[in-house]
């Protein structure tokens, strides 16, 4: 059987032209640009918690990896290094080359050098620490909403976990439907263009991984502010849209995690920017509601009257 050091070496060894020194020594060395602060963010994938057990690995790979620069693109930091901590049960090789290329396929679209990690076996588990580039002093912080802010959302919200409802059985779709939220759930796109465009234009930013209502309510809560936003304007996934009337795909629209939209606030007078922003970056940007002074988060309906929510989203230890 291959060991430890040949995986490492067939399946997670890439030059690192970015890096001084990638994989292979006891760490890795990097240097941020002059005038840059490192942005570092880790996230772990647990088999069972975050993904079924059987999961194609050519998925994880990439999902391991998007989930990781979405919170990077979340604070307007463009991605640079990462590091990958692999628990396996096996050496299996078919898996580790699936999983291999999905990684570093995105990697080497956003440019981003693997320089290091850990594979040990014990129950799969994925843990992708990322690091990254901003400009010092100007990322975008999930404490910096102002009241008066309009909130905008990124893409379409609610695939992601529609398709995780056809996935156990809860709410089985059409061919066309699941395949397009298995995408949205299996391949998310990491916003980092649309985070790197936001600097100096937006105020707060954070990424969709829990649930709109859960993670706005997070800049909330940093800021001490509160918020009202208007259900008719939150951009639903085609596959949702036509289905709010059901409870539960209505929660799959506010309160349904894995999407990684990034939702963000700005000043109204900025909404011309932001558009533009949303136009350099490729994906659609829309207004939701406002910030205000008064703490508390408030979905009005189409009527304009506030919908009784039953919990703002999917918490791992509450839920
Ligand atoms: P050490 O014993 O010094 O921790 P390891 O044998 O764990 O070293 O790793 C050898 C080299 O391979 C190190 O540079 C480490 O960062 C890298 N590495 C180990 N596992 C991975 C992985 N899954 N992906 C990328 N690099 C890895
Ligand atoms: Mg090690």
């Amino acid at each position: 059987m291959a060991s430890e050091f040949d995986l490492i070496a067939r399946y997670f060894t890439h030059p690192a032209a970015g890096a001084r020194l990638g994989v292979g020594d006891d760490a890795a060395l990097i240097a941020p640009a002059p005038g840059m602060e490192l942005a570092v963010s880790t996230d772990m994938l647990v088999a069972g918690t975050h993904f079924l057990p059987d999961a194609d690995p050519l998925f994880l790979g990439h999902k391991a990896l998007a989930v990781n620069l979405s919170d990077l693109a979340a604070m307007g930091a463009q991605p640079r290094w990462a590091l990958l901590a692999l628990a396996l049960p096996a050496a299996d090789e078919p898996w580790l080359a699936a999983f291999s290329q999905g990684f570093m396929g995105l990697a080497a679209r956003y440019g981003v050098d693997l320089v290091g990690g850990d594979t040990t076996r014990g129950p799969l588990n994925l843990s992708v620490t990322i690091l990254g580039e901003v400009e010092a002093g100007r990322a975008l912080r999930r404490d910096a909403a102002r009241a008066g802010d309009e909130v905008w959302v990124s893409g379409e919200l609610g695939a992601a976990a529609l398709g995780l409802r056809h996935l156990t059985g809860a709410h089985p779709l059409g061919e066309a439907e699941a395949a397009a939220c298995l995408e949205r759930l299996h391949r998310p796109t990491p916003r980092v263009e649309l985070g790197r465009a936001l600097l100096g234009v937006a105020h707060a930013a954070i990424d969709i991984s829990d649930g709109l209502l859960a993670d706005l309510g997070h800049v909330l809560d940093a800021s001490g502010l509160g918020a009202e936003i208007e259900l008719a304007r939150v951009p639903a996934a085609p596959a949702v849209a036509g289905r709010l009337d059901d409870r539960q795909v209505l929660r799959c629209l506010l309160a349904g995690g894995d999407d990684y939209e990034l939702c963000f606030t700005a000043p109204p007078g900025r909404a011309d920017a932001v558009r533009a922003a949303g136009e350099a970056a490729g994906v659609g940007v829309a207004r939701i509601g406002r910030i205000r002074a008064e703490p508390g988060l408030a979905v009005l309906g189409a009527d304009g009257r506030p919908l009784v929510l039953e919990g703002r989203g999917y918490d791992h230890f509450s839920a």
